[in-house]
């Protein structure tokens, strides 16, 4: 009953700070009460209305009336045993999970976000949309992704990723939301030239994506450069085939002066041919992109398997195609790596907190 009442009051953490003015001037306040509700909330990170401490008792009570501050719960973390990686599953208030995984790179600490509670979008490979898609996540619960990782951690997150649970453009208006607020200079202020947006392909959205003119970076994930092969283990192709997609890519990098980054999980008999290799210099050699190659990670449920050596053999004849590619350094050994993987292992577990972190 209590969890409800919380939920039907209106979730502070998704406001801006141009609506907290808003909900601010509808109390009478002055509009300076909303930056220093903002701050309390983005910069200190308070978890309740009783810590803003330089608000009258009144004004506490009154926000604590109509608006919740929402938490995420780490219910489990996992920690690699070769490197700093540490993977979170998180519980949201409606007792859904999500993943969150922290990489130390030598440029800082990135940290990897999901933003829908699983995925429609049934790529093969990919664990995450094996259960379907259950709901949007909100601004707050990405947000919260970060704020508690941060906590957790102590350590200060200067890159964020967007390529865990879900597809970002596929929740276009609270992932927008979740740019502007992380963005926010009240806030957290991280510049949108340290955020990586990751897409399966949704080319209306590529285009909208276009004219918001965020500096971030946009990777689209390949995975393979023919039609027929691309949509066999990705769908979302069956809509936008890769001729639609590429020419999205080139409006984008006209519209925003950014160039694309393709992703491209290596899956041994599948897409790591010399021809696979050739097609898709073919298809993006004259862009000048960088390619990120990734061995595809096992998944239980399926039979797809990837290896450094065959990643490997890919970039090179990739490379003397002519393509920037790399194979991208695994972090993370010894946990639960492939997106989705965590919380599918843990719903198919009797549940239980007693290992909580
Ligand atoms: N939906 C978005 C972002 C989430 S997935 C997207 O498709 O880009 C993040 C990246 O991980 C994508 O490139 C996705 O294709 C890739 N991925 C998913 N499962 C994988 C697996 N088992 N092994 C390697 N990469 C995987």
């Amino acid at each position: 009953m209590e969890i409800k009442q919380e939920c039907e009051k209106i979730d502070i953490l998704s406001l801006s700070l141009a609506e907290l003015e808003q909900e601010m001037a509808s109390l009478g306040e002055p509009k300076f009460r909303a930056k220093q509700v903002f701050e309390w909330l983005h910069q200190r990170r308070v978890e309740s209305f009783a810590g803003m401490t330089n608000l009258s008792i009144q004004l506490r009570t009154r926000l604590s009336d109509l608006f919740c501050i929402k938490s995420l719960f780490i219910i489990k973390k996992l920690e690699s045993y070769t490197d700093n990686t540490v993977k979170y599953l998180y519980e949201l208030s409606d007792t859904d999970h999500v993943e969150t995984v922290l990489m130390d790179y030598h440029h800082g600490t990135s940290i990897c976000i999901s933003t829908q509670v699983g995925c429609k979008m049934g790529c093969q490979f990919c664990a995450s949309t094996i259960a379907g898609y259950k709901r949007n996540l909100e601004p707050s619960e990405m947000l919260l992704q970060i704020y508690q990782a941060q906590r957790d951690s102590g350590r200060k997150i200067s890159s964020v990723v967007l390529m865990g649970i879900g597809e970002p453009l596929d929740n276009y208006d609270n992932v927008l939301k979740f740019l502007r607020l992380i963005s926010a200079p009240e806030g957290y202020g991280l510049s949108l030239r340290h955020v990586s947006l990751s897409t399966c392909g949704l080319v209306p959205m590529i285009d909208k994506l276009a004219e918001e003119k965020l500096g971030l970076t946009l990777s689209v994930s390949l995975h393979a450069a023919d039609d027929a092969a691309r949509s066999a283990i990705m769908p979302v192709n069956l809509k936008y085939p890769l001729a639609t997609l590429l020419a999205s890519c080139t409006h984008y990098f006209q519209r925003t002066g950014r160039r694309i980054s393709f992703e491209y999980a290596v899956i041994e008999g599948v897409n790591d041919s010399q021809a696979a290799a050739r097609q898709l210099a073919a298809l993006i050699g004259k862009s000048g992109s960088h390619v990120n190659l990734i061995p595809v990670n096992k998944v239980k449920e399926r039979k797809f398997s990837g290896s450094r050596k065959s990643a490997e053999r890919f970039c090179g004849y990739l490379t003397a195609a002519g393509v920037n590619a790399t194979v991208r350094r695994t972090l993370g050994a010894g946990i639960d790596a492939a997106c989705g993987q965590l919380r599918r292992s843990h719903e198919a577990e009797p549940k239980t907190k007693s290992e909580n972190a």
